[in-house]
């Protein structure tokens, strides 16, 4: 039986699973990450590719099964890969997976504590697009700024819901995410920087001299005050947030 509190979207399509890996240049040097693994269409093909693939998968219905037809360069782990300590495991250099939408964003932020080269997952589109909104669009979040302050992101392909079992009710995309080495701008205070992005985003339709003063009280010689957060790039909160914790 399909759980539907797992996210259970079986891609049902081998074309797709073919690309991801492919997008992601799996050789046999790589140890490879993957989230989900469920009826293991990615996982078996990862395995034919791949040095080693360590696949995460929090049903025990489905590890059971699963297990029984893996080859023997995949562990499978029967966890729920939010709980996981990645640094326990071994060094994996790449992260392939199909998502269950219930954990995109604390996954993503749970990857980008990692070290790893590329990532290449399946999210549903609305989540791959808010990956990569550009400021003034309503896809414009708090997860962009935090995500494109620690890597770059873009969507590969979209793919329609019809290729997975059963279908989600939106279609999904194909989005590769490569770490940045260091942060791709500067931060003095990088807890202050991200407390201040979600407390803006959170008031995202008022101007940002009303969020600051409810927070800090009246600072004065501020830029972008008249500004809304969403009408900010990320390097721009950045500088912002310096320019606020520098008082405080
Ligand atoms: N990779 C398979 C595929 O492409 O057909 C399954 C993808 S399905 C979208 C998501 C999978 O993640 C399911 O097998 C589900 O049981 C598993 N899952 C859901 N939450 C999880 C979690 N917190 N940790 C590990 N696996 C999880």
């Amino acid at each position: 039986m399909v759980k539907p509190r797992f996210g259970q979207h079986f891609l049902n399509d081998q074309s797709i699973a073919q690309r991801e890996i492919s997008y992601a240049g799996i050789t046999k040097d790589d140890i490879v990450l993957e989230i989900g693994p469920g009826k293991g269409i990615i996982t078996k093909l990862l395995a034919a590719y791949a040095k080693e693939v360590i696949a995460i998968e929090i049903d025990p219905r489905l590890a059971t099964e699963l297990q029984k037809t893996l080859p023997r360069n995949v562990t499978l782990l029967c966890k729920d890969a939010l709980t996981v300590d990645f640094t326990t495991l071994p060094r994996f250099s790449k992260i392939v997976s199909n998502l269950p939408f219930e954990i995109s964003s604390p996954i993503m932020f749970k990857f980008l504590e990692c070290r790893f080269s590329i990532a290449v997952l399946i999210f549903q589109k609305d989540f791959a697009e808010r990956l990569v909104a550009s400021p003034g669009t309503k896809e414009y979040s708090r997860l962009t700024v935090n995500v494109s302050y620690k890597a770059t992101c873009r969507i590969l392909e979209t793919i329609p819901r019809d290729c997975f079992s059963p279908p989600p009710k939106v279609d999904s995309a194909i989005v590769e995410l490569i770490p940045a080495p260091v942060p791709r701008f500067s931060v003095q205070n990088e807890p202050f920087f991200f407390e201040l992005t979600k407390q803006l985003f959170t008031h995202r339709r008022k101007k940002i001299r009303y969020t600051i003063k409810s927070l800090y009280g009246d600072l004065k010689d501020l830029p972008f005050l008249d500004h809304r957060v969403e009408q900010l790039t990320p390097e721009q909160i950045g500088h912002l947030s310096d320019l606020i914790s520098e008082r405080l």
